[in-house]
């Protein structure tokens, strides 16, 4: 009465109003109440109590349903992160071994002094491009170069002056050569140009152009020079006739003063 009476006396009327009582043993009754004025009494009114303890049960399971699906949610949003954790670490140690795989194929294909591709990178490429030249795809030819007296310059101002000066030689060569080149250090002081497209007489003119640069770069210690043997790709060459064509031209450069460029008269 302490629920339904204030009520009664200010609206008339109870609609559903859930109320959890006690039995005579301390049970737990819980009750549906609805009520309603008498129009003939003053103060009467008719009170029905409707038990609803299954609903009541329903409701306790509805709750403890809720909590253990909200936790079930927490747990796996902690699943989820842990995942996401574990993907950013994969895919992070993916990128590393990328990086590494990156470095080792630099490390086995470039050399490590002048970053131009080192003689296996120069041979694989020559190997290539005599196979274009082959199928008749392109002609192409090969420059051979040595530096000039690269003994006095590594006596007169120490091996390690004379490997700047080779460094040096790496990037003057590397701005002379377009992207479809292979400009490689094959040897000690020995460098190596393949010309992709290039006829004998465009090589020759490539050649004398680096030469003359060469001649005019300014070095640390003074003048350094290189002679140049070209020749052209042959439809009959393989890896070593090439290249000893390309050798015997450079020989007749060095042999009639160095500093200059000879065309192999056998191609
Ligand atoms: P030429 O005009 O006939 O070519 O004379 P050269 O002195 O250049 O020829 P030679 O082959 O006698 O000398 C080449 C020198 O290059 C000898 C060697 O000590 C030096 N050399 C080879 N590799 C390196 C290197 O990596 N660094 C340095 N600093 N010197 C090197
Ligand atoms: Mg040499
Ligand atoms: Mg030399």
């Amino acid at each position: 009465m302490t629920h339904v009476f204030p009520l009664m006396q200010h609206q008339g009327t109870v609609e559903e109003m859930y109320l959890r009582l006690k039995d005579k043993q301390n049970n737990e009754l819980p009750v549906l109440v609805n009520a309603v004025k008498l129009p003939a009494a003053n103060n009467g009114f008719v009170m029905v109590l409707l038990p609803i303890h299954r609903r009541f049960i329903f409701e306790d399971q509805l709750v403890a349903a809720k909590k253990e699906a909200e936790r079930a949610l927490r747990e796996k949003q902690l699943v989820v992160a842990e995942l996401e954790r574990a993907r950013a670490e994969l895919e992070h140690k993916h990128q590393q071994l990328t990086e590494l795989n990156k470095q080792l194929e630099r490390l086995a294909t470039t050399d490590s002094l002048t970053q131009l591709a080192n003689r296996r990178t120069f041979e694989q490429q020559l190997e290539l491009e005599l196979e274009k030249v082959k199928r008749g795809y392109a002609s192409a030819a090969l420059l051979v170069m040595d530096i000039d007296h690269f003994k006095s310059i590594n006596d007169n101002l120490g091996h390690a002056e004379g490997d700047v000066v080779l460094r040096r030689m790496g990037q003057v060569l590397a701005e002379q050569t377009r992207a479809i080149d292979t400009v490689a250090r094959i040897g000690g002081e020995e460098f190596a140009l393949i010309v992709s497209g290039a006829s004998l007489a465009e090589a020759e003119q490539a050649a004398q152009r680096i030469r003359e640069l060469v001649e005019q770069t300014g070095w640390a210690h003074g003048q350094v020079t290189m002679s140049i043997g070209v020749t052209s790709m042959l439809v009959e060459d393989d890896l070593v006739a090439v290249l000893q064509r390309a050798d015997r031209a450079l020989y007749e450069a060095k042999h009639k003063g160095r500093n200059r460029v000879e065309v192999s008269a056998d191609y």
